[in-house]
């Protein structure tokens, strides 16, 4: 095993580690605690009172809890705590950022991966901006961000070519028309490219692995939000004095004698569990298993560059950013390869049967998809084992509505929805997480 530290662990007999939701253990000569007071002087609560002005303590506000610590839960956090509200957050897990937002492909969209849908292009075109100006410090951005439209039209769930895949000229015409800038770009000597019509050059960033809940650690606290961890939210109840009683479990995860039940009272609870947990009624939603591979790169000193395949179901990698660099692992540079087919193992109608098949993946089923996933990419970069070391695998869940209409299968927005007193916010993408501050803030102010 070539990782220590937890965010590895090793599958008997199968020699190459599991990736869990990241929690480091740094370089000994690092000191993480000097670093990250640094960069929140820079970026932290100061950056918040700049962009945001002061936090308000007027007069009292509405009680406000929040389910689930990742970004949704967080953001919401943080920008209601500025407004004077009081926020509790309950995470059922030790830390910030156990679920889909510990492990997904992390890349900030500015449109380039949405040749299908205006709406979601100009969604991530605003996001972007938004993301890099609310969270200078969380993302990173790549030396290349490379979208290469494949000489080959996707095929579709019969195995056939379909005609209607887009060409590079007519995938140019579409960027062009929603303002989107980029550079054509060929093969260069040291990067060899083949099976591809054509490639342009676009600035994309990536969002750190390990940031953001170091981030919002802090940020949080500082502001008074209230983080209840180890602490599963299990039952929720609009009362009839307008108030919604939370019911819970905590727990210590050393002793089941410490297991505790309580009920506390709020005004308004907003449900960021990526529609996990009471998921939007009325609303069909499908939960992928996901499998994403991560790979080192063999070149030192490497600008890391991503490489999206289009029109279809094709790969792509990604730069896996680590701020503080994981133990052992300093130089570096990871890398996350999705593929729009293989990497959704298998859908389900529910969350709990995609646990459930995540737990029972098999090291054969692992291997085969490795190979399948590799097979791909070297269809493209002939050069991946010159370039790429397998680290390891990264198993998540994506929750994603159930879009009938096929002009807006690509949609990517947020589903917000009012239940009494209880909002439900099913997320998108990370940066549509200033579209759910609107919808909340409008049902507050609505509500008033
Ligand atoms: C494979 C994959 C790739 C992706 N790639 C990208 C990408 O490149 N770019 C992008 O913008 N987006 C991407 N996404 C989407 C993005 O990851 C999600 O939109 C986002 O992380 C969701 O954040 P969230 O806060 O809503 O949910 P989560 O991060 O899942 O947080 C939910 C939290 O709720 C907690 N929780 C659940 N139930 C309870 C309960 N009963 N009580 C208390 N706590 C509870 C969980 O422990 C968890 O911490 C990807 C997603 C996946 C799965």
């Amino acid at each position: 095993m070539k990782f220590q530290g937890s965010a590895y662990l090793s599958i008997p007999g199968n020699g190459k580690p599991r990736f869990q939701a990241p929690c480091l253990h740094y370089e000994s000569n690092y000191n993480v605690r000097k670093a990250y007071k640094k960069l929140l002087d820079q970026y932290g609560l100061d950056h918040i009172s700049t962009v945001h002005g002061r936090k308000s303590n007027n007069a009292r506000k509405e009680s406000i809890a929040i389910i689930g610590g990742g970004w949704y839960g967080c953001h919401l956090a943080r920008a209601l705590s500025i407004r004077g509200y009081p926020v509790q957050i309950f995470e059922a897990n030790d830390d910030l950022f156990q679920g889909a937002s510990a492990l997904n492909t992390f890349r900030l969209h500015r449109g380039f991966h949405y040749p299908r849908s205006v709406t979601t292009r100009l969604q991530c075109k605003e996001g972007f901006e938004k993301f890099v100006e609310d969270y200078p410090a969380l993302s990173k951005m790549q030396s290349s961000a490379i979208y290469a439209i494949s000489k080959d039209l996707p095929t579709s769930n019969k195995g056939k070519s379909v005609k209607e895949g887009i060409r590079f000229n007519k995938y140019k015409e579409i960027m062009d028309e929603s303002g989107l800038n980029y550079k054509d770009i060929e093969a260069t000597d040291l990067i060899k490219y083949q099976n591809i019509e054509g490639m342009v050059d676009t600035n994309e960033r990536t969002i750190y692995v390990d940031l953001p809940r170091e981030y919002f650690r802090s940020v949080l606290t500082g502001l008074g939000v209230d983080i209840s961890y180890n602490s599963r939210v299990i039952c929720l109840q609009n009362k009839d004095d307008g108030k919604v009683d939370v019911s819970y479990y905590t727990f210590d995860k050393k002793s089941i004698a410490s297991v505790k039940n309580r009920t506390e009272s709020f005004d308004y609870v907003i449900n960021c569990t990526y529609n996990t947990y009471k998921p939007i009624k009325d609303l069909s939603a499908t939960y992928e298993s996901c499998i994403q591979l991560i790979y080192s790169s063999k070149v030192k000193n490497e600008r890391p560059f991503s490489f999206s395949i289009f029109d279809g179901e094709f790969p792509s990698i990604d730069p896996f950013e680590f701020y503080f660099r994981p133990h052992g692992s300093s130089s570096k540079q990871f890398y996350i390869m999705s593929h729009v087919k293989l990497t959704p193992i298998k859908k389900y109608s529910t969350y709990s049967e995609a646990r459930q098949h995540q737990s029972s993946l098999s090291k054969e089923e692992i291997v085969g998809l490795k190979d399948d996933f590799e097979k791909a990419f070297q269809d493209y970069f002939p050069d991946f084992y010159r370039y790429f070391s397998y680290e390891g695998y990264a198993l998540s869940i994506k929750s994603k509505p159930n879009i009938q209409k096929k002009s807006e299968a690509d949609f990517r927005g947020v589903i917000t929805r009012q239940e009494g007193n209880i909002i439900h916010v099913f997320s998108g993408k990370i940066d549509t997480i200033f579209q759910a501050k609107c919808d909340v803030f409008n049902i507050l102010k609505r509500n008033q």
